[in-house]
């Protein structure tokens, strides 16, 4: 299983493959990858907190 987070709204959620629309703002947005392969995050297979931070701010600085 993966973590997903969607590119319009943050709304992480875990999945084999990500949505076609988000449950959440129910846009056919983009889902990152946000899942954890590394032990320094929490474990493989685990929600990265760190990379849901930094998407998070990444989308708040995009200008749309
Ligand atoms: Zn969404």
């Amino acid at each position: 299983m993966n973590w997903w987070m969607c590119s319009e709204c943050d709304y992480v959620l875990q999945a084999e493959l990500p949505p076609e629309k988000c449950p959440s703002c129910h846009a056919e947005c983009i889902f990152s990858d946000v899942t954890c392969y590394i032990p320094e995050c929490g474990g493989v297979g685990r929600l990265d907190m760190k990379m849901v931070a930094e998407k998070a701010k990444a989308d708040k600085n995009k200008i749309n």
